[in-house]
């Protein structure tokens, strides 16, 4: 008979742990797992990443991005799943509903950090612009929304309304700035 240190976890619910990033070092595999290979397999768009019964945290899932849903960032987990592919492991498919990158049209791929907080705009980097064709891509949506919609509080009788663009940061300010000055030639700042 098998006793589990966890209650039994199905694949869903292991994300629950998300919150408490855990390092996962040999030293939380149990003593007759030290030889223990994690097995590696393809969910979704992600890798499965299985320690065995005897880990504590057995289930990770790895992102194409490298991350980790353990949330370390040297998880264990990662490694397995670069050793996996070197031995020619089959790889994950690439995410649908990540659209082509329409600065240049390669393909894109998550980045969380870019996630927009208030938004909820998912972050992405392109695979040959990077993070660049990913801030001008919204420094352009940012122009647009803008000119479509300027008003955060439409001006009222007595009220003089404020525009989005009081409310942006100087980063985006200053990424417009340079994509109107480029296109127009027409320096905003001067
Ligand atoms: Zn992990
Ligand atoms: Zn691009």
């Amino acid at each position: 008979m098998k006793t589990e240190l966890a209650p039994s976890r199905t694949a869903g619910t292991v994300r629950s742990s998300q919150g408490i990033p855990k390092p996962h070092g040999r030293a939380m595999i149990r003593e007759d797992f030290t030889v223990f290979t994690p097995s590696v397999s393809v969910q979704g768009y992600q890798y499965l990443v299985d320690f065995g019964s005897g880990s504590e945290h057995r289930f990770h899932r790895v992102n194409k991005n490298k991350e980790c849903s353990c949330g370390a960032a040297y998880c264990e987990a990662i490694d397995a799943v670069r050793f996996y592919l070197q031995a020619g492991g089959a790889r994950a498919p690439d995410p649908e509903g990540m659209p082509p990158c329409p600065i240049c049209g390669s393909k894109t791929y998550r980045d969380r950090n870019w996630d927009g907080k208030y938004t909820k705009e998912l972050g992405w980097r392109c695979t040959k612009g990077g993070l660049r064709h990913f801030l001008d891509a919204k420094a352009e949506r940012i122009k647009k929304n803008l000119a479509e919609n300027p008003w955060l509080i439409p001006p009222a009788p007595g009220y003089p309304g404020v525009r989005r663009d009081e409310l942006m940061t100087w980063e985006e300010c200053e990424a417009i700035s340079r994509k109107v000055f480029l296109e127009t030639g027409y320096d905003p700042t001067a």
